[in-house]
């Protein structure tokens, strides 16, 4: 376990400093035994970390100063650095940050009446490379540290006035090709020691890379899925989402029944909606006829144009026409609304930015 954890050189390399951010409870009082102290040690060191976002162990006032000196030795708490914050007209924000080896993730906060949804990134860059997305043209650099997943929320909610209350898997990166760092991440966020956030107010969002996606649905808790659709049939879909040629729907959807009996839970459906693209009747149709029998929602949003790439806007007019044939014929059907717009919030488009 110590060996995966991120180390630090010190002292010329003869001594190498530990960082506790990004262990889970489990991980923390094994550490805690491998420094000769009782296991409820590491559970309190979690709480501290995790519910205090305290960086510095002699903010941990329930621990005797020898035992904190003795952790100060061995180990530290990592955090990431802010180099960015932009607030958007309609109270979202949206958070650059820096990682420790200079690489730029991004996480957006939004602000609801009846919910604070923070958006969190689980990779820099993204492999996938979807056709409309402006993380996917940056190409992928490298999967995020559990610790670096759970930072997102940290450093966002010391600076929130409101409580987060849903975190969602929609910022950089594909969630299940870094599925162990994500579930990891989320073990952490709903543990009652730390933030204890339930799992039904977490979401992963995916593209629906099926290894990843079965193994996810094999076990799923109570976390929720949303799965990107984007078009209803593989030829389309195949054009604009790259990784759909080794994946079809019809496996896709296997997966998202499957997930409805083990979870308990409806699956979601996320629809970007491109302007002539994938936005008429025809294709709401065969969108209908896709998810028919699986207890679900749609959640359609409209395309914001990112600069440099080859789509626009739909039209309002064919958006509420394709809201209108879904529903009633399917479960639910909602237009979700854009938010951040003017602070660049589709994912990627500030981190892309950076020169790191
Ligand atoms: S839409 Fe999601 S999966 Fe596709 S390239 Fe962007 S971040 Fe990756």
């Amino acid at each position: 376990m110590i060996l995966n954890c991120r180390t630090n050189l010190i002292n010329s390399g003869k001594m190498e400093k530990i960082d506790l951010k990004g262990m889970d409870r489990a991980e923390m009082q094994e550490y805690a035994q491998s420094l000769g102290l009782q296991s409820f040690r590491g559970r309190q060191i979690f709480r501290w970390i995790y519910q205090e976002g305290v960086l510095d162990f002699s903010g941990m006032s329930d621990i005797g100063k020898p035992i904190r000196e003795k952790l100060s030795e061995a180990a530290y708490i990592s955090e990431l650095a802010c180099d960015k914050k932009l607030v958007s007209s309609d109270g979202s924000t949206k958070f650059l940050f820096r990682l420790s080896d200079g690489n730029h993730i991004e996480s957006v906060l939004i602000p609801e009446a009846q919910r604070v949804t923070l958006c969190v990134s689980c990779q820099v860059g993204c492999p996938a490379g979807c056709l409309f997305c402006a993380t996917g043209r940056m190409g992928f650099k490298r999967n995020l540290k559990a610790g670096e997943i759970v930072d997102q929320f940290l450093r966002v909610q010391r600076e929130s006035k409101r409580r987060i209350s849903n975190i969602v898997f929609m910022g950089m990166g594909e969630p299940m090709l870094n599925l162990d760092n994500v579930l990891k991440a989320c073990r952490i966020l709903n543990d009652d020691y730390g933030p204890s956030l339930s799992q039904k107010k977490i979401t992963i969002s995916t593209v629906g890379i099926l290894k990843g996606l079965k193994r996810f649905v094999s076990n799923p808790g109570k976390l929720g899925l949303a799965i990107s659709l984007h078009a209803a049939d593989d030829e389309l879909r195949q054009r604009l989402i790259p990784p759909a040629k080794s994946t079809s729907l019809v496996d896709i959807m296997d997966e998202a029944k499957r997930y409805t009996k083990k979870a308990g839970r409806r699956a979601s459906f996320e629809y970007l909606l491109l302007g002539g693209v994938n936005d008429s009747i025809a294709d709401a149709k065969k969108l209908v006829k896709l998810i028919e029998g699986i207890p679900c929602k749609i959640n359609l949003i409209r395309y914001n144009p990112v600069e440099g790439l080859p789509f626009k806007k739909p039209d309002e007019e064919k958006v509420i026409k394709f809201r209108d044939y879904l529903y009633p014929r399917v479960y639910a059907a909602m237009i979700r609304e854009s938010r951040g717009i003017d602070i660049q919030g589709a994912c990627g488009q500030l981190a892309g930015q950076q020169k790191d």
